[in-house]
């Protein structure tokens, strides 16, 4: 929300919902828009944070997201605005040392490895 209208548009939104008020079509429609943007998700991180600490101080879940935003909204340039802003220096993608353990405790079983150099070669270079 950017503007006081907004709010208000949120507002009269959140008074007339009710419960079960969806219609059918609504219903079906959330349901395709949720395909498709999981369809765009590049890496299924769950955030679930498994992998951390990471011994060279990588935010890994974090580091991934960034990568998603990338796949999901195309918008590189304010992925990587976020990156560069939102993760310290220490938590960033190129500090991997690649030395796996992160993938060995990974429910997904992700290459993190491989998208850590994906995010560096995007935000880092
Ligand atoms: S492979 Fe990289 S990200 Fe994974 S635990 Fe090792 S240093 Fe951290
Ligand atoms: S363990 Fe895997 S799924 Fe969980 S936060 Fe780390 S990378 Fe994501």
């Amino acid at each position: 929300m950017t503007e006081p209208n907004h709010l208000l548009e949120n507002i009269k939104t959140a008074e007339e919902g009710r419960p079960n008020s969806l219609r059918a079509e609504e219903k079906e429609l959330i349901s395709e828009v949720k395909q498709i943007y999981r369809a765009r998700i590049k890496v299924n991180c769950t955030a679930c944070k498994y992998c951390l600490p990471c011994p060279a101080g990588v935010n890994i879940p974090r580091a991934l997201s960034y990568l998603n935003d990338v796949s999901m909204l195309g918008n590189v340039k304010n992925a990587s605005f976020q990156y560069g802003v939102l993760l310290s220096p220490e938590e960033r993608a190129g500090n991997c040392i690649e030395c796996g353990e992160c993938e060995k405790v990974c429910p997904q079983k992700l290459s993190i490895r491989e998208s850590l150099k994906e995010i560096t070669e995007l935000f880092e270079k």
